[in-house]
C-alpha cells in the first residue's frame, strides 16, 4: 500500500475511529508514515500554545478568515499553519517613473516588490480615475514552504476596524486583483493553506 494520504495522517494522529486497518497496518512498518503523524501532532501542540499566548485583534480577526477558508479546504493540513513572515519593501519604481509622467498618465502604473524568507510580493498598482487597481503576484522562493492558492486581506492602515476590509482567493498562480482603492496606506496579509503568513504593513497606495 501507498504511504497514508493526509486524511488518513490526520486520523491517524487524533485515533480517530475511522481509521482503516489496512492503513493502521502500513502505518506500524513505515517510518515515514509515523515521523508524518508525529509532525502532526506537535505542530498541533505548538497551534495551542500560541492560542494562549493573548493573539492581537487582528491575529484573532485572522483566525477567523482563516477558519471560514479551512472549513472549504478537503485537507487537514490546512489547520496546521504557526508563523507570520513580515516582508519588506525591496523595489519601488516610483521615483524613476515620476519623472517619465506617471502623473500626467504617460505611464500605466508603478511597481512595488516585497520580500521574506519565503516568498516574494509583486503589486503592480494602475490608475483607475481618483482610485487605483492593484495587481499582485505572490513568487514563492521555494515551492514546497508555501502552497498557493493564498486567502489575501487588504486593510486601510490606522482604520479603526480590526475586520478585513478587502479579502481575495488568489488564482492557482498566485495571481490576485484589487478594484477601486483610495489612495493611501495600506496592509496586506497573505494566508496560504500550508505554510507561513505573509504580511506588510505600510503600503503607500499614491
Ligand atoms: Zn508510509
Amino acid at each position: 500500500m501507498n504511504h497514508l494520504d493526509d486524511e488518513q495522517l490526520y486520523q491517524a494522529a487524533f485515533a480517530d475511529k475511522t481509521f482503516a486497518d489496512e492503513a493502521q497496518h502500513h502505518l506500524a512498518g513505515c517510518k515515514v508514515c509515523q515521523q508524518r503523524v508525529a509532525n502532526i501532532r506537535r505542530l498541533v501542540a505548538e497551534m495551542a500554545i500560541a492560542a494562549h499566548s493573548q493573539p492581537t485583534a487582528r491575529q484573532l480577526a485572522h483566525y477567523r478568515q482563516l477558519a471560514s477558508y479551512i472549513h472549504r479546504q478537503p485537507s487537514p493540513w490546512s489547520r496546521l499553519i504557526t508563523q507570520i513572515h513580515q516582508m519588506t519593501l525591496t523595489l519601488d519604481n516610483r521615483q524613476r517613473l515620476s519623472l517619465q509622467g506617471w502623473r500626467s498618465g504617460s505611464v500605466k502604473g508603478y511597481r512595488l516588490l516585497y520580500s521574506a524568507d519565503s516568498a516574494d510580493v509583486e503589486l503592480v498598482v494602475e490608475a483607475e480615475g481618483e482610485r487605483r487597481r492593484i495587481e499582485g503576484e505572490i513568487l514563492p522562493l521555494q515551492p514546497a514552504t508555501l502552497n498557493i492558492p493564498v486567502l489575501v486581506e487588504f486593510h486601510a492602515s490606522g482604520g479603526q476596524s480590526d475586520q478585513p476590509e478587502i479579502v481575495v482567493e488568489s488564482t492557482l498562480q498566485g495571481r490576485f486583483q484589487f478594484n477601486g482603492i483610495p489612495l493611501g496606506y495600506y496592509s496586506l496579509m497573505i494566508t496560504p493553506i500550508e505554510g507561513p503568513y505573509l504580511q506588510i504593513e505600510d503600503i503607500n497606495i499614491t
